[in-house]
Parts: structure tokens; sequence; C-alpha cells
């Protein structure tokens, strides 16, 4: 089929429920995708913050495959090696005492919010069922995530609702602390908010999340389903403020575009749920876990975390001479590789403008471009991103 017969019949045959570019990707290989008319992109969107350490990395293929040819899927009726590699692995890197695998960030959100009921049933007393989340937070699409998410185009016409939900601006302290009732059992909050324009919270509200928390006995829940598995310099976001939470999220990054998410608690927490509370037919099967065990391996090996930041800076800097030359350019913001440009006006069009001379990005709140590059980006790659974007910023 030719590219536009291709993009017909998708028109044709999926469901409208993505705006898509008028291209195909068909290759990727580090920080490059190439599309079905062979032509290269510079690729800083990487699947949406997916495959971090760049497409088809040489170890991460490696280990699917033979994972692949050894043992693709078995039910969590049994045990299962690379599974209990994998949460090894992520334990002893982390706050957390227990993993449960899941196959999206949406499952690892719908996961915590049912442990975070469960633990305020079984251990904080009376009927404390509520959750505080965020203005303009994004949890992710099925019913209960989407009703997590403080942004209501994403919730319109799916009423009702799941109730036990309250929503408070973003990086006010005062509003979560007035927020919380008798009915409160968690905070969920993303330490920097992705979908909603790279918003970085000022220093201290994590911690007072954190503190809040404490002296009310709430659940701190982070959802790291963007923000973590390296993406801001650190292992985990939180990571860069000191705070740790009692229920983190993962997906996204973690299988390096393998399906994979997780929920990670505390011992004290993750032990309410028993056998039968929660359980996926798909979750930590052991190709996706491989995956993930490789992804793990890579951002530990001491080189990749520190190349993030300095790429992160160098990266932000140019975008700051940006700044200095281009009146549209009203803030730039980010951390490690999670960069956000907030512009005066829509971003839509330079995103187009970008992808028709060589660099894939997106925009995200209207007019916020976004920037999640694949870590392996060198310093040439970074300047020729900054390159484009100042000569299709010229053009307007
Ligand atoms: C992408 C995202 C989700 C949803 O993940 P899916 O895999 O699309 O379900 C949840 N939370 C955050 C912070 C995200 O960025």
């Amino acid at each position: 089929m030719t590219t536009e017969e291709l993009i017909e019949a998708g028109n044709r045959y999926l469901f409208s429920t993505y705006k898509r570019f008028p291209i195909v990707l068909v290759r990727g290989k580090g920080a490059r995708v190439w599309d079905s008319d062979g032509k290269e992109y510079l690729d800083f969107l990487a699947g949406i913050a997916v495959c971090s350490l760049g497409h088809s990395h040489p170890r991460v293929v490696r280990a699917i495959q033979a994972q692949a040819e050894t043992l693709t899927h078995v039910s969590n009726l049994y045990h299962i090696e690379p599974q209990i590699r994998l949460a090894k692995r992520l334990v002893e890197n982390s706050f957390a005492d227990r993993v449960f695998f899941c196959n999206s960030g949406a499952e690892a959100i719908e996961g915590a919010i049912k442990l975070a009921r469960k633990y305020g049933h079984e251990r904080m007393g009376g009927d404390r069922h509520e959750i505080i989340a965020m203005d303009n937070s994004f949890h992710g699409r099925t019913l209960a995530a989407v009703t997590a998410t403080g942004q209501k185009k994403y919730q319109a016409g799916f009423e009702p609702l799941p109730e036990g939900f309250r929503h408070v601006p973003y990086d006010d302290l005062e509003a979560a602390a007035a927020a919380v009732s008798d009915r409160t059992c968690a905070i969920l909050v993303e330490p920097v908010q992705g979908e909603g324009g790279i918003r970085i919270p000022s220093p201290e509200y994590l911690k007072g999340l954190r503190k809040l928390c404490d002296d009310r006995g709430l659940l701190l829940i982070f959802d790291e389903v963007q923000t973590g598995m390296g993406r801001t310099g650190h292992l985990f976001a939180h990571e860069a403020w000191g705070v740790t939470p009692d229920v983190m999220t993962l997906a996204k990054a973690l299988g390096n575009g393998y399906p994979l998410g997780a929920l990670l608690a505390r011992e004290d927490v993750a032990s309410v749920f028993v056998p039968g509370n929660h359980a996926s037919t798909f979750g930590g099967n052991p190709l996706g876990m491989a995956a993930g065990i490789a992804v793990m391996d890579i951002l530990l090996d001491g080189n990749t975390l520190p190349h993030c930041r300095a790429m992160g800076t160098r990266f932000r800097s140019g975008l700051e001479s940006l700044k200095e030359r281009h009146g549209v350019v009203r803030e730039v913001r980010g951390l490690g590789l999670m960069t956000g440009v907030e512009l005066s006006v829509p971003g839509d069009d330079i995103v187009v403008r970008a992808m028709k001379k060589g660099l894939l990005i997106n925009c995200t709140a209207g007019n916020v471009l976004r920037f999640v590059p694949p870590f392996v980006v060198t310093e040439d790659d970074v300047d020729e991103a900054v390159g484009i974007l100042d000569g299709v910023m010229g053009e307007s």
C-alpha cells in the first residue's frame, strides 16, 4: 500500500479516537525514526516518553528475543522468574517493598486507587475512601483514572463518573490541606505534571504534601508514569526533592516500548491486597519483564542518568537562547530530559512545521511544546533540534 492508501485505510478501519499527523512511522533506531516514504526524523517525543533508551535499543531487543524463545507467557497462578527479578530490581532501587505488575499507566493508577480505598476501609477507620487529586493532572483514560484526572475535557460524556475524587489546584498546599476531610484516604499527584504542560512545582510543595499526609494519616501516591524511569535525570522524579511517597505508579518507559505498568508500595500498604483482591492476565508476563529488566540494568549503569541530566541542561540553555530571539517563547522549564516551552500562542502550528523539517515533538495544554527525547541523544542531536526550532519560529 502507498502511504496515502495506508492512511485512508486507517481512517476507515480504526476508531477515530486519535487526531493523527499524516505520516506513517515504520522504523526506528536510537533517537531517529523513518516514515513510509523514507524520510528521517529526529524523535524528541519518543512515543511520548516511552522509548527513553532510544528505539530498538540492542540490549532490550536481545532481551525480548531471548525471552520470546524461552517463555512468552504463563499465568500468575505460577511463580514467574523474570517477574521476581524485575520486582527485586525495583524494590532495591526505590522506597517500595512490593510491586504489582500490569500493562499500562491507567491500569497502574486503577490499582493505586483500589489499594488506597482498601487501605482506607481496613486501616484508617471510618468511611475513608476519598482521593484528593490535582487540577490539570493526567492519570489515564479508564473510568476511575479519567475521574482522577483533573481535566473536564476528558470526562465529558462519560457520566456518571465514579464518586470519591476531589480536585484542588496543583502546587497549592493550602488548598490541599483545606480539602482533607474525615473521608479522605489519599492524595494523588504527579511530581511534575506532564500532560498538564510540564509543570514543575515549587520546591516545598511535595515536601508539604508529605507532611500533610503524615499529619493526617493519609497515603501519598505519586503518579510517576511519565516522570519515572530516569526521565527527569533521577530514576524517579521524587528523588529530586528528597520526598518519598507511600505508593507509586510507573508505566510508559518501564518497558522501553513493550507495554508495562507497575504499582509499587511500602509493605504496610501493599499488605492490604490479599489473594483475590487484584489481578491481571498479562501483568508481569515473562516477555515484558525481560524488557523491564534490560531497561533497569541500562538505567543503573552509572552513565545513562548523568548523560540524561547533561543533555537536558544543554537543551534548555539552547531553548533559552531561542527565548531571547523569538517573542513567542514565554517560558522554558524542565528537569532532566523532560522539557516544556510555553508559548504565547497555540503550539500546533510549530509542531507541524517542525515535523516537516524532520523533528518530532508535540504540544500539550494548548500552548506548551513538549520535549521528551530518548536519553541516547547526543550534543549534536540537541543542537540540531534547537536549530530546527529556531528556523521554524523564525518563519512565524
Ligand atoms: C500517560 C500517563 C498515564 C496513562 O498511561 P496509559 O499507559 O496511557 O494508560 C497516567 N499518568 C500519567 C502521569 C501519564 O503521563
